[in-house]
């Protein structure tokens, strides 16, 4: 019989399911609220300015496409660390913070999986209740035991930060804390600054490895206001990993563009974990492709162009906090009685609605509102041409 006989269909991505079936579906006002990428006024994926002139930069030097080393474009992966530490930032002027690029936020949070797995193998990693649904699998396929650390608390409809910390008060030493830097997907909850310390108190105390998630940069409240808790981690003295992604911040989903710092004890320790990053690189994919890390490296090291990324940055903030501001006074003239003001203090690309899994259905199969059963939607795919339909429908699920 074939090799593969006794292959099961694995279970398909719920999400990517999700679009299936907003595709397929004939009601013309349908909106698709489930997905997790950025959407313009125009409900359009934007291509932004800063990236066409930095590509139209690209396309005159008519550069070779040779091999980028291992570990990526140099100029990026500076770059990567000027913007995740600070450019005249102790770790990044002593030069013992290891960075590669890698292949999107996914990639950097994989190397970086990896490398721990062969440092200390009988770790397990701790993930937030609930998370990104792809850190579990991907610490999974790496080899780790993944529990959670509570997080959402669905009643108060905010953090439950005593059961947060308490998970990590009684973790193992050795023991992978995955944290949302900003923007916590799916919830759009992040920790207060004073939270923050008592995270990065506990991760210390506990001699526990933070691994910061930051795919989000710049769409919370600001570039250097959502590196809090990378400047928090640093500021305590220990090491810790974190994985940078500009698929949302420069609107470059397909390019693959991300990174993975690993901050050391010095330059020294940096250069040998540089090493064991690379090895882990070369044995994947040998190398990263050059046009995206090259977009972003441009960008970033162009004083205009990187000026002009932080407008249009801001401009992305910016309408996502006027969704939800509208989003809730919609509700409110539409005669709803619940408060839904908690989602304007969410931050980033999701809110958890705390609409119900039923609701949630209704939404989709009596009114093409698609998001997920969670009750996550998201606030980016939501513009001023779509929500009176949508808050007409979500007043009718809860009325
Ligand atoms: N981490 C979180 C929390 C995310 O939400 C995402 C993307 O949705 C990623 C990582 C992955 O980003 P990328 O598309 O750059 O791999």
């Amino acid at each position: 019989s074939s090799l593969f006989h006794a292959v099961e269909m694995a279970p398909r991505d719920p999400i990517l399911g999700l679009t299936e079936q907003y595709v397929a579906d004939t009601n013309p006002k349908k909106v698709n609220l489930g997905v997790g990428v950025y959407y313009d006024d125009n409900g359009k994926l934007p291509l932004l300015e800063c990236v066409q002139k930095a590509e139209e930069k690209m396309m005159a030097a008519h550069a070779a496409r040779g091999y980028l080393p291992i570990d990526g474009i140099a100029a990026y992966d500076a770059a990567v660390k000027s913007l995740v530490f600070g450019a005249d930032s102790e770790p990044v002027k002593s030069g013992r913070v290891a960075t590669v690029q890698a292949l999107g936020g996914t990639g950097g949070l994989r190397v970086g999986a990896d490398f721990l797995r062969k440092l200390n193998p009988s770790a397990k990693v701790l993930i937030s209740d609930p998370s990104w649904e792809n850190h579990r699998a991907l610490f999974t396929q790496a080899g780790f035991t993944v529990e959670t650390y509570p997080y959402y608390d669905a009643a108060k409809k905010g953090i439950n930060f005593d059961g947060m910390l308490t998970a990590l008060n009684t973790a193992p030493a050795g023991t992978v804390i995955v944290l949302h830097a900003c923007c916590h997907n799916p919830t759009g909850y992040d920790l207060t600054a004073a939270q923050w310390d008592q995270v990065v108190a506990a991760v210390k105390a506990r001699k526990l490895v933070a691994f910061l998630d930051m795919a989000y940069q710049g769409f919370g409240q600001g570039i250097a206001e959502d590196g809090l808790a990378v400047q928090k981690f640093v500021a305590s003295g220990e090491d810790f990993f974190v994985s940078t992604s500009f698929s949302k911040s420069l609107s470059l989903y397909g390019e693959r563009v991300g990174a993975l710092s690993v901050l050391c004890a010095d330059k020294d320790e940096a250069a040998r974990v540089l090493s064991q990053l690379k090895i882990v690189i070369r044995t994947n994919y040998s190398n990263p492709p050059t046009h995206g890390g090259q977009i972003a490296a441009t960008i970033l090291n162009t004083p205009e162009l990187r000026a002009l990324w932080e407008r249009e940055l801001a401009g992305m903030r910016t309408r996502i906090k006027e969704m939800r501001t509208a989003l809730v006074e919609k509700l409110k003239a539409k005669g709803v009685q619940r408060d839904f003001s908690f989602i304007t203090q969410q931050v980033g690309m999701f809110s958890y609605s705390g609409l119900t899994k039923d609701q949630m259905v209704r939404l989709r199969n009596e009114f093409g509102v698609y998001g997920i059963e969670s009750g996550r939607i998201c606030v980016a795919a939501l513009n001023t041409k779509n929500i009176d339909y949508v808050t007409e429908s979500i007043a009718k699920v809860v009325a």
